[in-house]
Parts: structure tokens; C-alpha cells; sequence
């Protein structure tokens, strides 16, 4: 039942809160909740002119929360939190005979989303079988779109390789990493890599890290020998890998912009956590000083994106997946300073997304996850014989109050794991109501399908 507290009793509840507290209470920035009129307004039919697709890696509703209150405070609310139909979605993989997986990686799951098909953990956009299911990437393309693909891991990571590629595993990002593909090895009739096969879809701006797979050598064609990226440009691509290349970069051809040969650098740092009875004290994070001068950051690379995708003439409008990848791999390495500062740096991206909708209501935009991961908001440690087994590290948050963070999926010092429990999908926009309630990964690839009006599975 829930518990409801007579309005006099709750003013003098609010009276004994603080003076220092209560000021700090009003600094948030906290929308008013959403009347009925205004959440039946938010309930648009399709279609949709068009559709942006953010997707924070790992993000899982533990690692918006560590977020928010370190930036913004326990009573803030970042940008994702705006969006107003907000439902949950499972994520399990499947195994070779369709029994569930119920952790799931970032290929099955962004399969998942990007065909409509459920499959098994490493597959890019495969089925268990083997056999390719088109992409909604694809199919967009198909049906006159323009195509987008931002992410600040290597373009051949596994979540904006599953829009735009085909292959037996995520490991064969370029031509020399073909071990685990036969079956796409372009020396034997297959279509290539992952780097390759993205150039040969002729998605219309890629932008993101991952430089050293365009660097290897085609092995079969007319440009064996040659680095992947010369086929780009003679496949009509303009290559740019800073920022002032990015901004000279004008809409009308395609774009590759590869920003780092592997990952694009952290935007925040800090201690890594340790096991108790380290990192008791509370410690803020710092902007990373060693980022690569004249690298953008994802929210630069998502603005110029939608500005090089929207042509206003056209007709029909774009399909844009942006990534922000590196919340998943410092939630991996327990550097919860690395993975709040890609987060906000993701929100920022999320706010982007957001105002270009404001102006430009026909657009459905997407805020999820791919899976949940490690990191936890846990109780101050009490004893010495009563703490999280993990690693921790105590956070001093927007509020002036300790948070301690803690991951404890594997031993301390061992990359942590994802977990299997199901993640946020918000939305706003044309067709955003689909994503309400309990809804399944492979349900977003319908609801994108309705939006964009291409032909579903
Ligand atoms: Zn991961």
C-alpha cells in the first residue's frame, strides 16, 4: 500500500529539513512532473521525418543514477531524464539452440535492436544460423534516408558495427582480423570486415575512433594491398581525424572521420577503485588533461552529425545511432570517474539530440542502453567486517555528500561483467509510445521500423 503522509505533517517535515540543505534543494534543476494533458500530448502517431537512436553502453539504471548524483545531485535530473515516455527493456542473448543467455554483450544486444532478431553473444547482426538479417540502418538507406553512425569507440566496435555490417563475430573489425569470419573473408567471396563492409553500405557519415582497422590492407579486389580508407575515398568518402577537419566537413558527400586509431580518450579521470579499507575518503573527478588535442568530444561529433544529415529540402530526413561507448569499458575496468565523465558526456550528447527535436517536432529520438553493467551505489562501509567485497571508491557529490560506488560482479583487480537485469528506454516524438512498459530489446527495431515507415521483419 503505498504510504501517504497527511500535508501537515509533510510542511513540518519540510521546516526541520536544514537551511544549507533546503538551498541547495532549490538549485536543482527539476522539471514539474507531467500533467495528464501534457503526457497525452506526448503520445504522437508516426511517422517520422526522423530518428535519432542514443544508446549509453552499459548504461544501466545504476549508472544513470551514479551520474546524476554526482553532477547534478540526487534531486537533479540530466537531459536523458527528460524525455517524457519512459518503459524498460529485457536484453538476454540466446545460445546456438535459442535457449536464453541472460547477460547479454554488446552484439547480441545491438543485433537485438538493429534487425528485430534475437541471437548469441559475439554475432554482428547474424542470426544463430549464420544467415544476415537486414539492418534497420540498412533498410533506412534503402528507403531514401540519410544515414548516420557516431560512437566514441572504434567504428568497428560492436554497437555501431551491428547497424551497418554483417559477420560470424565482433572480433573481425579489419581485413587482418578475419580468424573467426571464414564465412565473410573477402578471399573467399565474403563480403569483408567490419571496417569494410561499413564503407560498402555508403552510410553517409561515420564518425568515431578506430583508425587502425581503415589503416590494414584490403586482401582481395581492386584495392588488395591497399589501407581500407583509400577504398573509402575512392568509394566517394572525405576523410578527416580532427576536429578542424570536422568542422570544415560539408553536408552534400560522405563522410569518415576517425578521430583516434582505437578508442576516443576519456573526458573525465580519477582513482581507480580499490577494495576496502581503500578509498573511504570522499574524492571528485577531474577533466582529463591528456585528452589528444584537437579530438571532439561525442556531443561535437553528434551535433555536426544531424547538421550534415538534415538536408531541410529533402523530403524524408535521416536515421543517426550515436554511442556513447565507454561508459561500458570503464564500468569493465572499475574507474568510476571514467565512467561518470563519459555519461555526462553522453547526456550532453542526449542534449543535443534534444534541442535539434525541439525544432524539429517530426523527429523521434531514443535514449537507451545495450545491458546493464557492475557499478553500485552502496552504504558507506560500517565495520571492518561489514563492506562491499568489491572494489570502492567514495565519490564527494554535487550535494557536498559521500557516495561510494562499488563493483563486486568479479574479484577486485579483474575486469568487471555485465549484468542481465533490464534497462530504460525513453523516448519522445513520433511512435515514442511504443516503447512504454515491459518491452523486449528486438521491440525497438519495430518501433523504429513504424517511425521511418520501412518494412519491418
Ligand atoms: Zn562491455
Amino acid at each position: 500500500m503505498p504510504i501517504s503522509i497527511p500535508r501537515r505533517r509533510l510542511t513540518v517535515m519540510l521546516a526541520a529539513v536544514p537551511l544549507a540543505a533546503a538551498a541547495a534543494l532549490l538549485l536543482v534543476n527539476r522539471p514539474a512532473p507531467h500533467n495528464g494533458d501534457a503526457a497525452r500530448e506526448a503520445v504522437l502517431d508516426g511517422p517520422a521525418r526522423s530518428v535519432i537512436l542514443l544508446v549509453g553502453d552499459g548504461m544501466g539504471d545504476s549508472e544513470i543514477t551514479i551520474a546524476r548524483n554526482y553532477a547534478v545531485g540526487a534531486a537533479g535530473r540530466l537531459a536523458m531524464d527528460s524525455l517524457p515516455l519512459t518503459g524498460s527493456y529485457t536484453t538476454y542473448a540466446v545460445d546456438r539452440d535459442g535457449r536464453p543467455v541472460y547477460v547479454t554483450d554488446s552484439a547480441a544486444s545491438a543485433t537485438g535492436w538493429a534487425t528485430g532478431h534475437k541471437t548469441y553473444n559475439g554475432a554482428i547482426s547474424v542470426t544463430p544460423d549464420g544467415r544476415a538479417q537486414p539492418t534497420i540502418l540498412e533498410l533506412a538507406a534503402r528507403a531514401g534516408y540519410r544515414t548516420g553512425n557516431v560512437t566514441t569507440a572504434e567504428l568497428t566496435d560492436a554497437t555501431p558495427a551491428a547497424i551497418g555490417a554483417h559477420v560470424a563475430d565482433r572480433s573481425c573489425q579489419g581485413p587482418a582480423d578475419m580468424a573467426a569470419c571464414p564465412g565473410q573473408d573477402r578471399t573467399r567471396g565474403g563480403a569483408g570486415s567490419i571496417a569494410e563492409q561499413l564503407i560498402a553500405n555508403r552510410v553517409d557519415v561515420l564518425l568515431g575512433g578506430g583508425g587502425q582497422r581503415f589503416n590494414q590492407l584490403v586482401q582481395a579486389g581492386p584495392f588488395a594491398g591497399r589501407p581500407v580508407s583509400e577504398e573509402a575515398t575512392a568509394a566517394g568518402y572525405t576523410l578527416v581525424t580532427d576536429a578542424a577537419g570536422l568542422a570544415g566537413a560539408r553536408s552534400g558527400g560522405k563522410l569518415l572521420g576517425l578521430f583516434a586509431t582505437g578508442n576516443l580518450d576519456l573526458a573525465w579521470t580519477g582513482p581507480r577503485a580499490a577494495p576496502y579499507p581503500a578509498n573511504t575518503s570522499p574524492v571528485a573527478c577531474t577533466p582529463n588533461a591528456s585528452r589528444a588535442a584537437g579530438q571532439p568530444q561525442l556531443s561535437d561529433l553528434t551535433a555536426k552529425a544531424i547538421a550534415l544529415l538534415d538536408a531541410p529540402s529533402a523530403k524524408k530526413g535521416f536515421f543517426l545511432q550515436v554511442e556513447g561507448a565507454s561508459i561500458d569499458k570503464q564500468d569493465h575496468a572499475a574507474n568510476p570517474c571514467g565512467q561518470i565523465g563519459e555519461t555526462v558526456e553522453f547526456d550532453r550528447a542526449v542534449k543535443v539530440a534534444l534541442d535539434y527535436a525541439g525544432r524539429h517536432p517530426d523527429t523521434l529520438v531514443i535514449v537507451t542502453a545495450d545491458h546493464a553493467h557492475t557499478s553500485q551505489i552502496v552504504e558507506y562501509p560500517q565495520t571492518d567486517d561489514h563492506h562491499s567485497p568489491g572494489a570502492i571508491l567514495t565519490l564527494r557529490t554535487a550535494e557536498g555528500a559521500p557516495m561510494v560506488v562499488s563493483y563486486a560482479t568479479t574479484l577486485p583487480g579483474q575486469s568487471q561483467d555485465h549484468t542481465g537485469t533490464q534497462v530504460r528506454v525513453a523516448a519522445q516524438g513520433p511512435d515514442a509510445f511504443r516503447v512504454l512498459g515491459v518491452t523486449d530489446q528486438t521491440d525497438l527495431f519495430d518501433t523504429m521500423a513504424a517511425a521511418l515507415g520501412v518494412t519491418p521483419r
